[in-house]
């Protein structure tokens, strides 16, 4: 009989705590700088909103920061360890990265997906509760109807909440959304959102890739404005979403308005 050693699964951490550091973090391909003075950091309990526009090196930085892609300076850091020096296994438990839609194709069943994500608890006590933590995550998503049906012939919208249940389902306290909301619905958009913020009532840290300025302000509790592969601003939703920045950094000039009933920002494009 082989005996399987219990693989180590890593204590949630607490509330506050530093989970995810990432400082001036550069990487240059072919001769091109794509982060140049990237930084960003995340708490336990905290959603991010990671914002900037077409190119800006949003999508690089996230596989930066899941470890993905090993940057050329700069110092990332998980939970006061150094990313690089991770295992893939062992990132697995700690950070789940939702790529940016058009990076998925998955030739199973919308489930199956889904039950992809609890591929690292294989081996550990947790793999006992698979069925129901696909079940709850795909409902969280509402995507429970499209479990039997081809991923594949699902519509944008719908494979975008498959493909959150499976990172939902991985049960990481660090969850990296790369513009999970651009291919959904009204009523979509407000349900992922409010799935990343009970994410982060329940201690896990979220930075989430948003092109919704006004979402954005509703939902983040900080903001990290990126622009040509550098950090121009980081703080509070009403610090950064300010319309001189956001029209220099868009190249459109914008008005930003306090909502009339809940004094949360609007960012409108002028017109
Ligand atoms: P964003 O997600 O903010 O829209 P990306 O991180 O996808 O931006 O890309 C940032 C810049 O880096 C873009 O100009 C893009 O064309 C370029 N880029 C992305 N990936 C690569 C790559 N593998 N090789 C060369 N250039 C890349
Ligand atoms: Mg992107």
């Amino acid at each position: 009989m082989r005996l399987r050693t219990p693989r180590e699964v890593p204590e949630r951490p607490l509330p506050g705590s530093e989970l995810l550091t990432a400082e001036t973090v550069r990487l240059t391909i072919g001769g091109r700088a794509l982060l140049d003075g990237a930084s960003v950091r995340v708490a336990a309990g905290e959603v991010v909103a990671l914002l900037g526009p077409n190119g800006a090196g949003k999508s690089t930085l996230l596989s930066v920061l899941a470890g993905d892609v090993r940057p050329d300076g700069g110092e990332v850091r998980l939970r006061g360890r150094p990313l690089a020096g991770y295992g893939a296994a062992e990132l697995a438990l700690h950070r789940a990265l939702l790529p940016q839609s058009a990076a998925l194709s998955f030739p199973f069943p919308a489930d199956e997906v889904v039950r992809m994500g609890r591929a690292p608890w294989t081996g550990t006590a947790a793999a006992a509760e698979d069925e129901a933590v696909v079940a709850e995550a795909m409902a969280a998503t509402e995507s429970a109807a499209f479990a039997g049906r081809p991923f594949t012939a699902l519509s944008g919208g719908e494979r975008a909440r498959v493909a959150l249940a499976r990172v939902l389902a991985q049960r990481a306290p660090l969850l990296l959304l790369d513009e999970p909301t651009a291919a959904l619905d009204l009523r979509h958009q407000e349900l992922v959102l409010r799935v990343a913020r009970e994410r982060a009532a329940a201690g896990d840290g979220v930075v989430v890739v948003l092109h919704d300025l006004s979402l954005a302000a509703a939902y983040a509790d900080r903001v990290v404005l990126l622009n040509a592969g550098s950090t121009v601003a980081d703080g509070p939703v009403t610090e950064v979403l300010r319309a001189p920045l956001l029209s220099e950094v868009y190249g459109h000039p914008v008005e930003v308005l306090a909502h009339p009933r809940t004094g949360v920002p609007l960012v409108l494009p002028e017109r």
